[in-house]
């Protein structure tokens, strides 16, 4: 099994809390399409013997992108990999790049799954957080995708918005159940260093909500999606029943995959490697037949602290046979041994086969997943 990720670094313009790479210059998407399809062609061997059974387009904004150059690149994928017969393809979409007949020819290309860029259903916050859609629009691209074909619709929110309390995430999400929603991904705000709420926090005009309330936001989360039969199957990811997404699975399970576009990351099991975050060179350097990219290999140390901190995230948690059979027995006695605490307080549950976070270990799941870590 293996997965691709496309990356479309164009913006219209920048959200106030993302450090995504990304660039305004948006006539240069075609030039960039034909780069990526020389990028796949020339990195054809990377995921020899395995079978793709995930291909994902993210941003960036991947909806400034037109179906037809959707289509050539899928068609252009199953020419030169290992598709499976029924892929999982996901674009994800900013609201306002929605209009009637949008998503019927995204479907002729094979594409089955969007991933919406909601944020948020409040106008104020929308404001705040700098994107450039109302929230009627975010409705309107749900109904239109779901008419048009794409049963598999998730979308993204953001809660612990300086200013936000449980009740308004509450809100977010009574919203959020009454629309055909398979899948929500919902993360806690983080204020990035080079972001302009970064700025606005070092010149103090912006103050993070408090740790009892992101505890309260993220409980009050679990509970509701649970509620409305959600599954948890990730820290911040929820999904109905057959909606888990296979291409984010792949990522927390050390599934290969590779990133074509500028600053795509790869991973081939053994190593990583990521591409030039600069589409202009990035363009050049392919048109010339060379994929300008750093690769770092991956000591068994490096493997297994990623191992950790991916699965244990998961419902899935960590698998001590995996472990065992992948790195070694004394790393699963360790394993073993070292969450015993966090057992007996019952923040992991432990089967002897399997470690997973219970809800209460979710709420501190970035402590625990710290101590749990092999130092060098
Ligand atoms: S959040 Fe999305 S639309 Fe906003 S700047 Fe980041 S990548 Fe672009």
């Amino acid at each position: 099994m293996a997965g691709i990720y496309i990356h479309i670094p164009f913006c219209r313009k920048f959200c106030n809390y993302c450090d995504f790479y990304s660039v305004t210059d948006s006539e240069l998407i075609e030039e960039y399409a034909t780069a990526l399809l020389k990028e796949a062609e020339i990195r054809a061997s990377y995921l020899t013997d395995e079978t793709v059974t995930s291909i994902y387009f993210g941003g960036g904004t991947p909806s400034l992108m037109s179906a037809e150059i959707f289509g050539r690149i899928i068609k252009r994928l199953y020419t030169l990999y290992n598709i499976s017969d029924n892929p999982e393809i996901t674009v994800e979409v900013n609201p306002d790049d929605i209009n009637p007949g949008f998503f019927s020819p995204l479907v002729a290309t094979g594409v089955n799954r969007v991933s919406i860029g909601v944020q948020s259903w409040d106008e104020t916050r929308l404001k705040y957080l700098g994107r450039r859609h109302s929230s009627a629009q975010s409705a309107d691209a749900i109904k239109m995708a779901h008419s048009e074909g794409i049963d598999n619709i998730s979308i993204d929110l953001i809660y612990g918005i300086p200013g936000m309390k449980s009740d308004d995430l509450r809100k977010e999400l009574e919203i959020t159940f009454k629309l055909p929603v398979r899948h929500i991904s919902a993360y806690h705000l983080t204020i990035e260093e080079n972001t302009r709420f970064g700025n606005m926090k070092r010149q103090g005009r912006l103050t993070e909500i408090s740790e009892e309330e992101s505890v309260a936001m993220y409980s009050l989360l679990i509970s509701e999606c649970a509620k409305r039969g959600y599954i948890h199957y990730e820290i911040s990811n929820f999904a109905q029943e057959g909606f888990i997404s296979r291409h984010n699975s792949a990522y927390w399970r050390q599934i290969p995959y590779i990133g074509l576009g500028a600053s795509a990351h790869s991973f081939d099991r053994n190593s990583r490697q990521w591409n030039i975050s600069n589409v202009r060179r990035y363009i050049s350097s392919i048109s010339k037949g060379h994929v300008p990219f750093e690769r770092e290999e991956l000591d068994s140390i490096t493997m297994f602290n990623e191992y950790v901190m991916t699965a244990l995230r998961t419902m899935w948690g960590i698998d001590l046979v995996y472990v065992e059979e992948n790195f070694n027995k004394e790393l699963s006695d360790y394993l073993v041994n070292i969450s015993d605490r966090f057992v007996r307080y019952g923040m992991i549950s432990c089967d002897k086969k399997t470690l997973v976070l219970t809800d209460q270990g979710k709420m501190i799941s970035d402590n625990i997943i710290t101590e749990l870590l092999m130092e060098r």
